[in-house]
């Protein structure tokens, strides 16, 4: 059993250490600051000192360095008790004398460890000391007056610390790489389950939308008109459902990484001209206007033919949906530089400045819009954007509100 004499200003602190160390065996005394540490000292018989640091009135240092001159106690091992915020405090422990240093948060097995260490190493013999040693370290000049023992049992617990702080480092990485791979897995089966939860109904979908067709069509008997008109009506929603489970698909495909553009050389003009085709139906119930501004037929872009058109086709749907009747919808595209740039603008309601960048993010709507009949599920956009980019181009938005939106999408011409 060894006395030890622990200096803390912190009475939790203080008690927490004596508790550790009486458990482990021994005796503790507790001093709150350093004078009162240095009376202890000069009367008590003891084995080793703790001592804090940072302490109002004397400093863990100098409650070492008065130990080991001023009362010449060399003898007395000190350990020193640091943050090790700074790394000078290891030079300044070996400048005072002290025998060792203990960083905190410390765990109980380690303090315990290393005053162990400390009591056996004092009772080997000691080489005799064959004075100071001057250093420089970060620029500050040190004297270090610490026996050769002393200096190597510090510089190797420093070792320790460094290989144990490594260990948790590493240990952390590691988890935080665990915990990012779990969470890629978890989007990817969130994704996949989209997919294949939106291919699944598709087919009954799309055999109510045959089956009401053949209804109309008059296939099984006679239809009446207002028969006539609820199968319009079911055939309708019929192929909103399947828009929106189409657009559902489409992302989940994405996200898992499962959609893949084939780019060849694309004639611009052939492609944009027969746009107007894809949305005849609301632009004639939209009562809206149609312009087409096309060039020359010879320029070609190199893209995926299939995407092109779906993006083109998400934007004008979207323009007819935001423009009022009597407005205005106008498909253009020019050649600017190695790019081809396409254009949809309408005269409709527009886009708050705010709302810009986040309406291209998935799920998102600027506001319940009036005709409910033609909702959608806030997808098209993130979709349209993030073909473009798989095809080495980008979508981006221009917007007034109350004025109109222009939409453009620019992607890369062929190579000559
Ligand atoms: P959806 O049309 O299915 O809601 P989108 O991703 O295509 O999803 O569009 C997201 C939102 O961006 C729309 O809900 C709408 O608020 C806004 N928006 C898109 N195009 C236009 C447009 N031409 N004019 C005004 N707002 C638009």
């Amino acid at each position: 059993m060894s006395r030890i004499l622990i200096v803390e200003d912190s009475p939790t602190q203080a008690t927490l250490l004596a508790s550790l160390l009486t458990e482990a065996g021994h005796e503790v005394l507790t001093a709150r600051d350093g004078a009162s540490a240095l009376d202890i000292v000069e009367r008590e018989p003891l084995d080793l000192v703790m001592t804090d640091i940072v302490m109002p009135g004397l400093s863990g240092f100098e409650v070492c360095h008065r130990i080991k001159s001023d009362l010449g106690r060399r003898d007395l091992p000190v350990v020193l008790l640091t943050g090790l915020s700074d790394p000078r405090d290891l030079i300044r422990g070996l400048q005072c004398g002290a025998d060792n240093y203990i960083t905190k948060p410390y765990d109980a097995e380690r303090l315990v460890h290393r005053v162990e260490q400390v009591l056996a190493s004092r009772r080997r013999q000691r080489s005799p000391g064959n004075g100071a040693v001057r250093v420089e370290f970060m620029g500050e000049t040190f004297d270090i007056g610490a026996e050769k023992e002393q200096i190597l049992d510090l510089l190797v617990s420093s070792y320790e610390e460094l290989v144990r702080t490594n260990q948790v480092l590493a240990s952390r990485t590691e988890e935080a790489e665990e915990a990012r791979r779990e969470a890629e897995k978890a989007s990817r089966a969130k994704s996949e389950f989209l997919a294949m939860m939106s291919h699944e109904l598709r087919t009954p979908l799309n055999a109510i939308g045959g089956y009401a067709q053949l209804m109309e069509d008059g296939v099984n008997g006679p239809v009446t008109e207002p028969q006539r008109k609820s199968l319009a009506r079911i055939r309708r929603n019929q192929e909103h459902l399947l828009t929106l489970i189409n657009d559902v698909l489409n992302f989940a495909r994405m996200e898992s990484g499962r959609i893949t553009v084939q780019p060849t050389d694309v004639p611009v003009d052939a492609l944009l001209s027969g746009a107007e085709e894809l949305v005849r139906p609301q632009l004639e119930s939209r009562k809206l206007e149609y312009r087409y501004e096309g060039g020359d037929g010879g320029v070609t872009v190199y893209a995926d033919r299939e995407r092109v058109l779906q993006i083109i086709l998400n934007l004008l749907t979207n323009a007819t949906k935001f423009t009022d009747e009597g407005g205005e919808i106008r498909l253009s595209w020019r050649v600017a530089g190695d790019d081809v740039v396409i254009q949809v603008r309408d005269t409709g309601i527009g886009i708050p400045a705010e709302r810009l960048e986040t309406i291209f993010e998935p799920f998102v709507q600027v506001e319940q819009r009036r005709d409910t009949s033609r909702e959608g599920v806030g997808l098209g956009l993130a979709i349209s954007r993030e073909l473009a980019r798989a095809m080495g181009g980008e979508l981006t938005v221009e917007s007034e509100p109350g004025k109109g939106s222009t939409f453009t999408l620019r992607l890369p011409r062929s190579a000559s």
